[in-house]
């Protein structure tokens, strides 16, 4: 059911609750959000204790069921009602027109555009989940405000299913999960938002751009390689500088201005501008691992998820408009295939169209934007329409996917582009010898790999499919005796390009197992005399089954098909 009046409800009855409480506390804004509502109030940082007291008021004004009643004032009325309330008169100094809307629910009076439920009385189970700071409207000039987040629920069941789902998404929470595996770290001394790979997070990168490096082969890419910086004129030309220069690092040397990079489009655009194209020499396709850098807010970064330097599995196709489908064809496709294929995720495709401010034709916004359609639908591919969301320059299909938790994360873009191949008068030269525009399509299917990475560290809770796992196999000698067969096993494993470790500590086995279960390898290798004497291991996977007796080059084989097949 659709939830948005009455988390917005809810969002009310907690302020109402605050102020009963502590009625000098300033109140801020309190909307619905995804999943719940939370409300900002400035004057007092609250403690757990705080939260419980306030969760009680909440239920008693519940019970007196005060009706959500609206009302429209004049502006000066309000400025009246709020005197003392200085973030909703910063509010109502913004808004248009005359008159304003309020909403009363007993004593408590909220300036609101609504709607609301009919009464308080309809909430029937609530919980406040956390409280975190954050500045007013976002903007770090102003006060730090303290946000409470809630959650309600009509039946119990359903909360009892959202507060099962938040326990596990904490378990999972990536965060947690890097540090116990030891993947990524931040540094304070480096900075916010600029996470530092470990060995072993840097081994799940590898895996994941050796999987798209496939994927570039098989669709034709070229690899390149650009810079991290290049001279503001660039970001002029292509028009960043204008638009975008708020969330770029720029800074100035001798004089000349330099920008960071936030984008590798206007790199790969001098490649292919760099010698004359014909009809036939197009699609060119570029592909790139490339990190840029783009300026957040603090508040706003969060582990591998949000972060300032990311890097992205970029590609850039120059097309003539007649190949813009076969194209676009190709890039569903492989998105399709390594995110339900690979990672065995849910996926929701979006289509957005030409919005009102928009460059290029009519015509060429109606061709293109049809060649997606036909394209999604030959493929019998759902997808969902977003009238009028393309961006300025051109339509875009988007793909959402879902984790194992049941969250979507919007992870591939398909981005057809009219502007660029204008800002930077790209050509080819047609079968009559005329000069044509070609069309450019941006494609990132991981999205960024640090957040990928982030994304895929929950959905599979640290427990990797065997060809992403950092360490694919650990060797537990039962013995002192058995470390020399050990090793060997190890030896063995290593050569044959698996992952393997070797645990010659002189802890007990049970330790050991312990051990490599925290660290969730897929494989233990467990070799002890009997195993020593029959020239075989004993292998023990994560749910704990063990097998006896196994021949060494049997495993190996077994574990090559699953890492090639990425199966499991
Ligand atoms: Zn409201
Ligand atoms: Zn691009």
């Amino acid at each position: 059911m659709d939830y948005e009046v009455y988390w917005h409800s809810s969002a009310h009855v907690l302020a109402a609750a605050v102020k009963r409480l502590w009625p000098d506390v300033k109140l801020g804004i309190g909307p619905a959000i995804e999943k719940g509502f939370y409300y900002e109030f400035y004057g007092r940082t609250f403690s757990k204790e705080d939260l419980e007291r306030i969760e009680e008021e909440m239920r008693k004004i519940i019970k007196e069921d005060p009706k959500f009643i609206r009302k429209e004032i004049s502006k000066k009325e309000a400025e009246k009602l709020f005197k003392d309330e200085p973030f909703k008169l910063e509010l109502l100094r913004k808004m248009e027109g005359e008159k304003v809307s309020i909403y009363e629910t007993g004593d408590f009076v909220d300036l609101c555009k609504g709607p609301h439920l009919r009464s308080a009385g309809e909430i029937k189970h609530v919980k406040l989940l956390r409280v975190n700071a954050a500045y007013w409207l976002g903007d770090e000039k102003n006060p730090m405000m303290q946000r409470i987040y809630g959650i309600s629920f009509k039946t119990k069941k359903e909360m009892e299913e959202f507060l099962r789902m938040l326990e596990e998404a904490e378990k999972r929470d990536h965060r947690k999960i890097g540090k116990q595996l030891d993947l990524f770290g931040l540094y304070e001394l480096v900075g916010p938002g600029l996470p530092i790979l470990h060995p072993k997070g840097m081994t799940i990168r590898k895996e994941l751009v050796k999987l798209m490096r496939e994927v570039n082969d098989r669709l034709d890419f070229q690899e390149v390689y650009t810079p991290h910086v290049a001279k503001c004129e660039l970001w002029r030309r292509s028009g960043h500088y204008e638009a975008y220069k708020e969330n770029m690092f720029i800074f100035k040397v001798n004089k000349e201005e330099w920008g960071i990079k936030a984008m590798n489009c206007p790199f790969h655009i001098q490649v292919y501008k760099s010698r004359a194209r014909s009809y036939r020499d197009l699609p060119v396709r570029y592909s790139e691992f490339a990190t840029v850098y783009r300026r957040e807010k603090s508040g706003e970064l969060s582990g591998l998820l949000r972060v300032i330097s990311l890097t992205q599995d970029d590609h850039h196709i120059f097309a003539r408009e007649d190949q813009i489908k076969e194209e676009v064809e190709k890039l569903v496709r492989a998105s399709i295939d390594v995110l339900k294929g690979i990672f065995k995720m849910r996926v929701k495709v979006k289509l957005s169209t030409k919005p009102e401010k928009h460059i290029g034709s009519d015509e060429i916004w109606e061709k293109a934007t049809n060649a997606l359609k036909s394209c999604l639908e030959e493929m019998k591919v759902e997808y969902e329409l977003k009238e009028g969301e393309g961006a300025f320059y051109g339509p875009k299909i988007d793909f959402d996917a879902m984790d194992s938790l049941g969250r979507w994360w919007q992870l591939t873009t398909i981005q057809l582009d009219f502007f660029m191949p204008q800002r930077f008068e790209l050509e080819y030269v047609d079968k009559d010898g005329s000069k044509r525009r070609p069309v450019m399509i941006h494609w990132a299917l991981l999205g960024s790999l640090e957040r990928f990475m982030g994304v895929m560290i929950e959905h599979y809770a640290g427990k990797f499919p065997l060809w992403l796992s950092p360490v694919q196999v650990r060797v537990l000698p039962i013995t002192d005796r058995n470390v020399n067969y050990g090793r060997k096993v190890w030896g063995r494993l290593k050569s044959k390009g698996i992952r393997a470790e070797l645990d010659d500590s002189r802890n007990t086995l049970q330790y050991k197992i312990r051990e490599a279960q925290l660290q969730k390898i897929p494989y233990m290798v467990i070799v002890g005399d009997k195993e020593e004497k029959g020239k075989s291991i004993a292998v023990r996977d994560r749910s704990g089954k063990t097998k006896y007796g196994i021949k060494l080059n049997d495993f190996i084989k077994d574990l090559l098909k699953k890492i090639e097949e990425r199966s499991v």
